[in-house]
């Protein structure tokens, strides 16, 4: 099967949907993959890593496009990329087209079969080849948060770990799923005081267990979220509710309880954000303060460290793309209904019932 990796060309967006060694196994087995000239340049990939492996290396996009029949990419399609899309491609993803009125209609006009990233379930629970990249939101939320809290950033001036003789800061995470667990054990590996709050007793059981104690696990009420903000030297919030818009948690009112300088990190800003005062900010101007407490709310927080978010995605996609090469999708979904559950549009039709319902489109 011909295999085509164009370079990604959304705003400041340096990941690659397939690294080197992910063509050797991909040639190895007798497929063609042809990889634009500089794709994975910004990740660290230089084209010759892309030769070494078996790969061609293509300058002209619109031959990549139009010889492929697996197109594998990281980001949703641009437009002019939605206007080289045929009936013959087979698109691998993220696509979170909920949120994307005129890219759907766009695939759809296409007739390709598009598979998203983010909507593959796994048999034990969870989403896969969203996973990694909460991993690497929530670890660097606690980088960024400890950047912040430096005076020079607008913060408190107030060192983590603290030292002898100084107590640590305080860092509470609301929302202790895949991104707030990794924050947690961050900020606890870094010698803060950590408290994790979260609305469900079982997954407050498992950090419990997993950490023996070694970070507080609370359950999320208003009153602990105000002794939060009263507390705490760092916020990071990490909640969602799935499907839904995330819950504005601490509101403007309760910045002035909070500590002058201060800070919160809105990991959930790309579901509109879980403190009131939050918005969107890019990583060339990552924070702004509101009454004397910093925010950072950078959306594709991955974005920052695309070498390590190349390297995490393609390892869970991997699999899925030798899987589509070797057997074609309709075997590789046909064999496996949590891939199956990635397939969002196929032949002008839509196959992914939330999409459908959020244009009222049919299924
Ligand atoms: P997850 O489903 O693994 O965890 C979410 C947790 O929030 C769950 O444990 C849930 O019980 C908890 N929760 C829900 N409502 C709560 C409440 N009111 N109080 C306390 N806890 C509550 O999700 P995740 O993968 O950790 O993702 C968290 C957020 O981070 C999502 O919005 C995701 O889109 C976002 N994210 C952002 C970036 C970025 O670059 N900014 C990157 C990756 C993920």
């Amino acid at each position: 099967m011909q295999i085509a990796v164009p370079k990604e060309i959304k705003n400041h967006e340096y990941r690659v949907a397939l690294t080197p060694s992910g063509a050797r196994e991909l040639t190895e087995r007798g497929h063609a993959v042809v990889v634009q000239a500089g794709a994975g340049e910004g990740a660290g990939f230089a084209d010759e890593a892309y030769q070494a492996a078996g790969a061609t290396i293509e300058a002209d996009v619109d031959a990549l496009f139009d010889g492929a029949e697996l197109i594998l990419k990281v980001k949703e399609p641009q437009p002019e990329e939605v206007a080289r899309l045929r009936p013959q491609h087979t698109l691998f993803t993220y696509l979170h087209l909920a949120a994307e009125e005129t890219l759907t209609k766009g695939l759809l006009d296409s007739g390709a079969t598009c598979i998203a990233y983010e909507t593959i379930t796994a048999p034990q629970g969870g989403l896969p080849l969203l996973a990694p990249m909460s991993t690497v939101a929530g670890r660097m939320a606690v980088q960024a948060g400890a950047h912040s809290l430096e005076k020079a950033q607008g913060g408190a001036g107030v060192l983590l770990p603290g030292v002898p003789g100084v107590p640590p800061a305080k860092v509470t995470v609301i929302g202790g799923g895949v991104v707030g667990e990794n924050a947690a054990r961050m900020a606890l590996g870094l010698g803060a005081d950590v408290s994790v709050l979260d609305k469900s007793i079982p997954r407050l059981e498992t950090l419990d267990d997993r950490y023996q104690g070694r970070m507080k696990t609370v359950f999320s009420c208003a009153d602990a979220l105000e002794e939060a903000v009263r507390e705490s030297d760092l916020i990071i919030g990490a909640v969602l509710v799935p499907g839904a818009a995330a819950p504005k948690l601490i509101n403007r009112a309760m910045l002035s309880e909070m500590k002058p300088g201060a800070v919160l990190v809105d990991v959930a800003i790309d579901q509109g954000g879980c403190f009131e005062t939050s918005r969107p900010t890019t990583h060339a101007e990552p924070t702004y303060v509101v009454d004397g407490v910093v925010h950072y709310c950078v959306a594709n927080m991955p974005g920052a460290v695309a070498r390590t978010s190349t390297q995490a995605l393609t390892n869970a996609t991997q699999p899925f793309v030798v899987a589509l090469a070797d057997k074609g999708w309709r075997r590789a979904l046909g064999e496996d209904r949590h891939f199956a559950a990635g397939l969002n549009v196929h032949d002008g039709q839509l196959t992914y019932a939330a999409v459908g319902e959020a244009f009222s489109l049919p299924v």
